[in-house]
């Protein structure tokens, strides 16, 4: 039976989820997403009582593209600390801002305490150009340490949802990926569209190092469409994912197992996001694991 992993989840710390009045209050973003109390927010036990609920084994973290240093710190270390007691299951991504100063010690600091990659980034939120120099930096930083990036992607049609723009455009995600071949880059909610651009050679050629994540397509996409990226990007860069808790892994994981078979399967619905989040060994000299 192979691992199943849900490549894209969110978790929010304690102090977060207790005082959503007062950081919406303080972030223009967080508001739009999260002001209504009816929009989810969860911790690392509802995650896995969700996991377990569905048969799934492990779970990519992400966090929310906070404004602020402090609301990113607070939820790094959440994150990073649900990671190190989930015995294995659970692996964190760190949240930055490159438009504020020191987003580069806190991405080292984050990296050193074990963090598997970064995300999901929202850089027209947070008020960073995603071509722009420390947006380069930071693909850098990903390949040399070796751990990914999960990169907001929403189309620039259809309907409109909180948080929908904000992230990255297609064609700049191409753009982007294209200038960083060494930088593995996960394009969320099926890339946004940029899936179609893989049907011209040249683009499918610079982009081999673009992963996509299945995070929130019942809400986006007609059934067939995870079939069809598949098809054209690889099974091999697909990657099972959710969105919990705005969607349940369970029901978006029968989704998805309802048109992929056999190896198809078994790789988008957890192979390769094991290899991508959970076996990658770390760089020598990028950090020393306490404990
Ligand atoms: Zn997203």
């Amino acid at each position: 039976m192979p691992t199943l992993v849900d490549a894209h989840t969110h978790l929010f710390a304690p102090a977060q989820r207790a005082a959503r009045i007062e950081v919406a209050a303080r972030d223009a973003t967080f508001a739009d997403m999260y002001a209504d109390p009816r929009a989810k927010m969860a911790s690392i036990e509802d995650l896995l009582v969700a996991l377990d609920r569905a048969g799934i084994a492990k779970a990519v973290a992400a966090g929310f593209a906070f404004a602020g240093p402090d609301d990113l710190a607070e939820q790094n270390g959440y994150l990073l600390a649900a990671q190190e007691r989930s015995g294995g299951r659970i692996a964190a991504l760190a949240t930055l801002n490159p438009a504020a100063a020191g987003w580069r010690d806190a991405a080292e600091g984050a990296l050193a305490a074990g963090a598997r990659g970064f995300g999901e980034l929202r850089p027209h939120n947070q008020g960073w150009d995603p071509l722009g120099r420390a947006s380069h930096a930071l693909c850098d930083l990903s390949a040399a340490n070796r751990v990914p990036l999960l990169w907001h992607v929403s189309e620039p049609v259809g309907h409109a949802y909180p948080g929908k723009l904000g992230g990255i455009a297609p064609a700049d995600l191409i753009e982007l990926a294209t200038a960083h071949p060494e930088t593995k880059m996960v394009a969320a909610h099926l890339g946004g569209g940029l899936s179609f651009y893989l049907e011209m050679p040249e683009v499918a050629r610079a982009i081999e190092n673009v992963y996509f994540d299945t995070a929130a397509v019942s809400l986006l996409y007609s059934e067939e469409s995870v079939t069809r990226l598949a098809a054209l990007a690889g099974e091999q860069r697909v990657l099972f994912a959710s969105d919990f808790p705005l969607l349940s892994p369970l029901r978006q994981l029968e989704r998805v197992r309802a048109v992929l078979r056999g190896s198809a399967a078994q790789a988008v619905c957890g192979g390769n996001a094991d290899s991508l989040f959970f076996a990658a060994p770390r760089l020598a000299g990028s950090s020393t694991r306490n404990g």
